[in-house]
Formats: C-alpha cells, structure tokens, sequence
C-alpha cells in the first residue's frame, strides 16, 4: 500500500513485507529435555480433558504442541535491543518515522490463548535509526512470549527508546484476543487498543500527527 509523500515530512513503511523477512530466519531447533518434559505434561493433559493421548490422530499431538509453545515463547531468549544495535546507524532525520500494520501474534499470559493483530510504531530519530525490519523483529521478540497487550507496548517502547535514544517514540497496537471471542464474554469483534508515547509523542499535536498517519488502519 503505497502512501506517497505524506504531507507532513513523515516516512511511512507499511510492513506487509515481513513474511519475507521471516522466511529466512526460521528457526527449527527444540531443547530436548523442554521438548519430551512438555510432551509428558501435555500427554497428561490430554487424557485429564477427556481424551485417549494413544489414539491414533493423538499421537504425534504432545510432540507437537510442546515445539509450538517452545517456538511461540522463543522471545524469552531473544534480546530487543541487540536487535536494533545490530542496525543503528548515524542519519540526520528528524522527519517522525513510522512503520504500520506489523504482524502480530501472541499469547495472552492469562489462559494462554492467542491474541493476534497490528502493531503501529512511530520514532523521531535524534542522530541515528535502525533499519526499519528491525521494529517489526522487537513487535516479535516481546510478542513471542506470555504476555497482556499492555506490557506488550510499553516493552517495545522501552526497547526503541534505549537503543536509539530518539526524540520520541509512540506504539499503537490493535488486537483480537481469542480468550474474549471463544469463552467468556464472548464478543466475536471487539478489537482492543493500546498505546504507548513518550518523549516529544506526549504533545497534542506530535501525537495526533501520528494517530492521523495509522487512523485509516484504526477499526
Ligand atoms: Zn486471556
């Protein structure tokens, strides 16, 4: 989705280029003792909900949920801020960046349940950037963990603001959260919003510059 010059001197990147960038950093090795402990416990817990875990169709089933979790909590051991030091480089910027519509996928540390949705990032830069892949690699390293939407913005904010030490940095992040749509409440649409500012993002007019430049992604 092409944005052309925005009318306020801002960079704009839309991220649907990610999944190209994931392609290449998959990453297939599981920890043998977590992987055959997980694959009892799950075994276990099949049966306790009713289940037969030798059934035929269950039987690959403890192996596998026990790489996914390892593969969806692999942010644990992954370091934000080395990713973006990784990358930083010295530019005269001053214009706000912002990068939109990063993929995010999560767990809700709650009932372990995913909660899947956008992020939106936004920095003003004060002497250096970082490459802007490396934005949506923070959305993952924080986002591949147990988490709630809240504590998901503000670590990547912090991780942003460490690294760069930018004028500002601002995160928005729009989710659907399968722990309210499947159980409980119930609610198939309801979309939860949170966001996180600092620096020169706590001024009106800054902050509204960059809600205006994500709002057409707002639902
Ligand atoms: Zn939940």
């Amino acid at each position: 989705m092409a944005q052309g010059p925005a009318q306020t001197g801002s960079i704009i990147v839309t991220a649907g280029y990610k999944k190209n960038i994931m392609a290449y950093k998959k990453v297939d090795h599981y920890d043998e003792t977590t992987t055959s402990g997980l694959m009892d416990v799950y075994s276990k817990a099949l049966n306790l909900l009713g289940e037969d875990a030798h059934r035929e169709g269950l039987q690959k089933t403890p192996e596998r949920m026990a790489k996914a979790m390892q593969f969806l909590t692999q942010g644990y051991d992954q370091d934000a801020k080395k990713i973006i030091e990784s990358a930083k480089f010295h530019e005269d910027v001053s214009e706000m960046i912002i990068v939109k519509d990063i993929e995010l996928f999560s767990m809700c540390e709650h009932h372990m349940l995913p909660f899947f949705g956008k992020a939106h990032i936004a920095y003003i830069p004060n002497g250096t950037i970082t490459g802007l892949s490396k934005l949506a690699r923070v959305v993952d390293v924080y986002a591949r963990r147990l988490q709630v939407q809240e504590r998901l913005t503000t670590q990547i904010l912090a991780a942003i603001k460490e690294s760069l030490n930018p004028l500002g940095v601002a995160v928005v992040i729009e989710a659907k959260h399968l722990c309210m749509m499947m159980r409980g409440t119930q609610k198939q649409n309801s979309i939860t919003t949170t966001s996180a500012f600092d620096g020169e993002f706590l001024k009106n007019t800054t902050r509204s510059e960059f809600l205006k430049l994500i709002s057409k992604n707002l639902e």
